[in-house]
Parts: C-alpha cells; structure tokens; sequence
C-alpha cells in the first residue's frame, strides 16, 4: 500500500477511506488503522462512482461523521445479528428500523460531499 498523499490544500497528510464497510469489526485486520486514525470507514457504495481511496478530514470534517455513521450501522448490525440469534426478533426489528432510519442520512451525506 502507498503512503497516504498530503492534500493540496492544507498540506496536512491525507487518511485511507475504507468503502464498504458494513460489516466491519473489531477482528478486522483493517482495525488497528481505524484505530489510530490513519483509516476511517465509508458506507456501501456503488464502486463505479470512483469513490475516492484518501480524504482530507482537516479541510473536509464531515468525513469523519460519515465514519462514525458507519460504525454505528456496523454495531447495529452486530447488534440484530445478536437478536436474531436470540430468537429475539421484536428486538431484531427494532434495530432494522435504526438502521433504515438514518441510512439515507449517512448516503445523502456522502453524496454531498462526493458532489463537492
Ligand atoms: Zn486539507
């Protein structure tokens, strides 16, 4: 892998977005990265819009809302694939529902700022 950019605006270096990441957990080999900043995480996405492989999260923070938005569906999901395990299936709807919720929130977000 090659070293993240430095953006052209600020001059600070770039980080890693990982795109797809719905299942992300904290067994993933990815995780250390995310852990320490140097990697956040994108939602799923259509890979043919080209998303891009380095942000700047200085010159463009909202990046870093996209990446705690999918941390929470990540948890979420988790969280249903528990419940359905449980047989607990009121519970399992519930969380759905969270996730249907603010899902369009996080792919609106991520549409604005892949507009520019
Ligand atoms: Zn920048």
């Amino acid at each position: 892998m090659s070293e993240p950019p430095v953006c052209e605006s600020c001059g600070t270096q770039n980080v890693r977005i990982r795109w797809g990441s719905a299942c992300f957990s904290p067994t993933d080999p990815d995780n250390p990265d995310v852990q320490s900043g140097v990697m956040i995480l994108g939602n799923m996405i259509d890979r043919d819009r080209n998303p891009p492989d380095f942000v700047c999260i200085r010159c463009e923070p909202r990046w870093l809302d996209v990446h705690e938005l999918v941390v929470r569906d990540c948890q979420l999901q988790t969280a249903k694939e528990n419940a359905i395990e449980a047989q607990d299936f009121d519970k399992a709807r519930q969380i759905r529902d969270l996730q249907y919720d603010f899902r369009p929130n996080l792919n609106a977000l991520v549409d604005d700022l892949l507009a520019g």
